[in-house]
């Protein structure tokens, strides 16, 4: 017996505009569209549309739109149409559901929950057009104190630091997860813009060497791709802890998407799943996490910062107060609406908290333990835009990961079908006609366009609080307020609410 799944959504098509060019069927790698020769009119299987937006974009006379479906079942508050489907499918199937990009779910998102403070009189607002405003940071470790010689001199015992002119980079996304020409685009933007973009745990490509000044390398469960060289050439390490889509388990890249060059690049076997473990086999304790970072350490001759890559989840505050104890130099958080390439649908769902609360948390403990200059914070999990950086900022943050952001800037439609392989913009997909469609030129530029943009509403919202600085902006909760929420939330977020005075 086999259950119909009715369409998802429905491709609606204006025949009084539709030329019958056969555009949309060219461009369309799910096989929605297709000409009816008997009939002369080109037809669509809306059951295999994935709402990419790939053909109402291209459509020269626009004559499609894509729709939610009407076909819909009886109306039930418990089993909506979306639970009830994948039930049906795991009974046909027997397996594990899987879902790309970040939980879509209906949770509270607290950044926008929090306002951010304008100063008005006594302490006036900086004018970020006119005068100098730093948004600057130096991602890694502190020295405690400052020393001098005996003839006053500074003496600079600093370790070794990221220098990034926004508090803005792009995140862990891996060369097989995404492909060679957006990864292209992010690592020439990370160099203009004087940022960094991290290789996820793929690899680096050969030819991405040359942007190694701007590029960290990651170190993950299945150690793919990971070398003496790989780890010498990078800018910073990121030992891969857990991951906000999916915090507990190990990575996941389909089987289809490892190409001859993607398996060349992470050192696995072509066309076969590569599935990293959940736990690093050799780690199993904070002392274990410290050998690793020190091996690390000694193999590149201290020269460049470590950084923990951890999933925000329940006990975060008190697994980073761990994490910086060991030696690392940076603590990555990762949210539980972080992107992926590909998830298990019920932990991307289920799994995790939401990152706002995970980053006040780990600020205040580190804080309060008087160990928060011993490491940087990054933050990253569905940082949406520049209002979004400058909040988590303000609640502890050095700088930001984004990963979502940035592929929408490189035409992402959101359509989290990325698992498939057969991403219509070429940037989930190692599909040469596909990734062709994705012009390293231009990506980058768009990339380049969105961190001006945000750096420059960056600077706007800072001038307008009075601060010139990250800097001073770093942990300053008194810049934000809440709406909406309750005690426990204001508590653990470590800010008042609207409307009550300091
Ligand atoms: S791209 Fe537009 S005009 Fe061309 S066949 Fe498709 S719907 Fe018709
Ligand atoms: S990267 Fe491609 S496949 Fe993934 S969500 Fe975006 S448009 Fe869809």
């Amino acid at each position: 017996m086999k259950t119909f799944i009715p369409a998802e959504y429905e491709v609606v098509r204006d025949f009084n505009l539709c030329t019958a060019c056969r555009l949309c069927e060219n461009q369309c790698a799910n096989g929605v569209h297709s000409y009816d020769e008997k009939r002369g009119v080109m037809v669509a299987d809306s059951l295999q549309c994935v709402n990419c937006h790939r053909c109402v974009c291209v459509c020269p006379t626009h004559a499609l739109k894509i729709a939610k479906s009407a076909d819909c079942y009886r109306p039930n508050e418990n089993w909506s149409s979306q639970t009830m489907n994948e039930v049906y499918r795991q009974a046909e199937t027997g397996g594990v559901l899987l879902s790309s990009m970040g939980n879509p779910g209906k949770y509270p998102v607290y950044f926008d929950k929090l306002l951010v403070n304008a100063s008005q009189v006594t302490n006036p607002p900086i004018d970020p057009l006119r005068e100098p405003m730093e948004t600057r940071v130096f991602l890694g470790k502190k020295d405690v104190e400052i020393k001098r010689d005996i003839s006053g001199r500074l003496i600079d015992t600093m370790p070794p630091q990221l220098n990034l002119k926004l508090p803005v980079m792009f995140s862990a996304m891996s060369y097989g997860s995404i492909s060679y020409n957006a990864h292209e685009a992010l690592a020439r933007a990370a160099e203009i813009c004087g940022t960094f973009y991290n290789t996820g745990e793929g690899g680096l490509h050969r030819d991405f060497y040359k942007y190694s000044k701007n590029t960290i390398v990651q170190v993950a469960s299945g150690r793919f791709g990971v070398h003496s060289e790989y780890l010498s050439a990078a800018a910073a390490i990121e030992i891969k802890m857990g991951q906000g889509a999916k915090p507990g388990i190990g990575g996941h890249l389909p089987g289809m998407k490892i190409s001859d060059d993607v398996s060349r690049t992470r050192m696995i076997p072509k066309g076969v799943d590569a599935i990293s473990p959940a736990p690093h086999h050799d780690i199993y304790s904070i002392e274990d996490l410290r050998q690793l970072i020190y091996t690390i350490k000694e193999a590149t001759d201290y020269s460049k910062p470590v950084i923990v890559k951890i999933a925000a989840v329940h006990n975060v505050a008190a697994i980073a107060s761990g994490v910086a104890r060991s030696g690392a130099d940076i603590i990555a958080i990762d949210g539980f609406r972080g992107g992926t390439g590909a998830s298990p649908t019920r932990i991307r769902d289920n799994v995790g908290i939401p990152v706002e609360l995970a980053l006040a948390q780990v600020d205040e403990r580190l804080r309060q333990e008087g160990i928060r200059d011993c490491v940087s914070i990054i933050v990253g999990g569905s940082v949406r835009s520049s209002a979004d950086v400058v909040k988590a900022v303000a609640l502890g943050a050095d700088a930001c990961y984004i990963g979502t952001a940035a592929l929408l800037a490189l035409g992402c439609h959101l359509c989290r079908s990325c698992h498939t392989g057969k991403c219509n913009w070429g940037i989930a997909t190692q599909r040469e006609d596909l990734v062709k469609r994705l012009n390293p030129d231009e990506g980058c530029k768009r990339l380049v366009n969105l961190l001006s943009a945000w750096n420059l509403e960056i600077q706007e919202m800072m001038g307008g609080m009075g601060i010139n600085s990250i800097e001073a902006l770093r942990g300053n909760r008194l810049m934000l307020r809440g709406v909406g929420l309750n005690e426990t939330e204001l508590r653990i977020l470590g800010v008042r609410h609207a409307g009550e005075n300091v």
